[in-house]
């Protein structure tokens, strides 16, 4: 495993990523995004966990456990200067406008340094896979060509794969990497509440199984 720093939080915070695996083929997972949304970040810790015990892809797997380590500090959506980092990505669709305050877009698009930093490591990396751990209403959230990836883990799970959430999301990930960068994002909303040991029971077993797909069509 090598630790680095993905880059810094708004308020100057190193974010730490972990990466395992030295293939060419790069898989990005990200926990945090929301901060609230703790079940993802717990997600992503357990598998660091379970990498750092056993790791045998063919990939090379980057994990992000706390993205919005300001949110995740603060237990907020949106990060420190209150931007919803979800919506604040560099898209075509990116707008200023604030639908509502936990959405907000920032200033500019890409305005934020968690998401300069993102930006960047996908624009490096050009992962074949991209995992967002997230927790709200039980979904899969695919956006480009993922459907193996989330055929697995409907199987485990029985949540619904669904191409929208409902409603416009102008500067997410699922878009500025998979619709306009042809980089396949799961968006995985776990079910809010969850406890870290049925997480850890039900999910983890289901993202391991749906990194062989991504493995096996690399
Ligand atoms: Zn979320």
């Amino acid at each position: 495993m090598k630790t680095k720093i993905f880059g810094y939080s708004s308020e100057g915070l190193p974010i730490p990523s972990y990466q395992f695996g030295g293939s060419e083929n790069q898989v990005l997972i990200l926990g945090g995004v929301h901060g609230d949304e703790i079940e993802g970040v717990i997600g992503a810790h357990a598998l660091l966990d379970h990498f750092q015990k056993q790791f045998n892809y063919n990939l090379k797997i980057t994990i992000v456990p706390q993205f919005n380590l300001d949110g995740v500090i603060r237990c907020q959506r949106v990060n420190a200067n209150k931007i919803d980092l979800n919506r604040n990505l560099p898209t075509k669709d990116w707008s200023p406008e604030i639908a509502k305050e936990r959405y907000n877009p920032g200033p500019s698009a890409c305005s934020e340094s968690e998401n300069q930093a993102l930006v960047s490591w996908l624009d490096e990396n050009k992962p074949k896979f991209v995992l967002s751990l997230h927790s709200w209403k039980p979904m899969l959230n695919v956006n480009g060509n993922c459907h193996e990836e989330a055929e697995v883990i409907r199987h485990h799970t029985s949540y619904i794969i669904e191409e929208s959430i409902g409603y416009p999301t102008p500067g997410c990930l699922g878009t500025y990497a998979a619709l306009e960068r042809d980089m396949p994002t799961l968006t995985y909303e776990f079910e809010r509440g969850m406890r870290s040991d049925q997480i850890i029971k039900v999910h983890i077993p289901a993202i391991l199984e749906s990194l062989k797909k991504t493995e096996a069509k690399a």
